[in-house]
């Protein structure tokens, strides 16, 4: 496994299948599956490249940027067992100069969910993939559907700007009780961790029941998240897989999306309906 922290380490690129991870690391159960994913996709001659890098510019202002965890020695494990062929963890002095002025910006899905009450986050994020995908020049990039906007923007941004990157959608990865596993998940305190799961059962009992109006359906939501005593909702939508524009009721490729805040930890979760 080779570990490249500066651009000119990157190998360049073979006639081989590359596919590309990008993480922020303190890798968990989740990566994983997108590693074994991205390992089915690249076959066992192609290569597999996990990026780790906690992206300053997706940070808003005050935000958990130096507080991150940064296992680096752990991360390398969980790569090397997986059989990843390329780490690129580079510092942040590494992708960004000081004087830099150019940024890639989604105008649209961007600017609601999770945009809304993180302004900033997606040009940080859709910047840092488009130079990820430029330095390492993957066939193919997987993104997990925890961060179901994230995926839809990337996703948009590759298609308006013609990037020929395949993109890969993996599944959630849950513990035992629901919580969708999340690097954050580190910061909630004993009370907050025991009440996280309501998360899930809100949006598992929305899913059940056979209602098709979205208003009914999120005051149910509503309802049952702040039925948890330490929570405080952000939002709570229904959209479109898509479009992620608001549905008034359910149909094929509506998805139920929430934010939830525990203290300071916001956490996301999503299920398809319909
Ligand atoms: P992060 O390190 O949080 O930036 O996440 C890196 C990638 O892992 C993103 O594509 C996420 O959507 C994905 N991911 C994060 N948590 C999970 C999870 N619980 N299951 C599957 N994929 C995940």
């Amino acid at each position: 496994m080779k570990i490249a922290t500066t651009v000119s380490e990157i190998p360049r690129r073979s006639e081989k299948r590359r596919v590309l991870v990008p993480t922020m690391g303190a890798l968990h159960a989740g990566h994983i599956s997108l590693v074994r994913q991205a390992r089915a996709s690249a076959a066992s001659d192609g290569e597999v490249a996990v990026s780790i890098f906690v992206n300053p510019l997706q940070f808003e202002p005050g935000a958990d940027f130096s507080r991150y965890p940064r296992p680096e020695g752990a991360d390398e494990e969980i790569c090397r067992a997986e059989g990843v062929d390329l780490i690129f963890r580079p510092a942040p002095n590494e992708m960004y100069l000081e004087n830099r002025s150019t940024f890639v910006e989604e105008t649209s899905l961007s600017e609601r969910l999770c945009g809304a009450a993180r302004p900033g986050h997606f040009r940080g994020v859709t910047t840092v993939v488009t130079k990820l995908f430029h330095l390492l020049a993957p066939d193919a990039a997987v993104f997990g559907e925890k961060d179901f906007q994230q995926l839809a923007i990337v996703r948009r941004m590759v298609r308006d700007l013609d990037f020929p990157i395949e993109i890969l959608a993996g599944p959630t990865v849950r513990e035992a009780d629901g919580l969708a596993l999340s690097s954050r998940n580190q910061y909630l305190n004993p009370e907050e961790r025991a009440q996280a799961p309501v998360i899930r059962a809100a949006l598992l009992q929305a899913a059940a029941s056979k209602e098709k109006s979205a208003a009914k359906i999120l005051a149910a939501v509503r309802a049952k998240i702040g039925s948890a005593s330490l929570t405080r909702i952000d939002y709570a939508e229904v959209v479109g897989a898509d479009d992620l524009q608001p549905r008034l009721t359910i149909a094929a490729r509506s998805l139920l999306a929430v934010a939830v805040f525990f203290g300071r930890t916001r956490l996301i979760d999503n299920i398809q309906l319909g």
